[in-house]
């Protein structure tokens, strides 16, 4: 089983290694310790729903790879 990097921060689920995640276009929800993860877009579409952003955007990034 691959190892967890982080967990999506709307639906739980596990975040590998080297793979694409989601983080939110919104400098508040990217500081360094209350960063916020998401394992897909619809994952953040609800994050953004449920913050009420406005202009908000999900930033395609890639986790590290070890
Ligand atoms: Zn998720
Ligand atoms: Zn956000």
């Amino acid at each position: 089983m691959a190892a967890t990097w982080k967990v999506c921060s709307a639906c739980r689920k596990p975040i590998g290694f080297d793979v694409d995640y989601y983080a939110c276009s919104v400098s508040t929800c990217n500081r360094s310790r209350t960063a916020l993860f998401f394992c897909s877009v619809d994952c953040w579409d609800a994050h953004a729903a449920g913050a009420r952003h406005r202009d908000a955007g999900a930033v395609e990034k890639r986790s590290p790879k070890s």
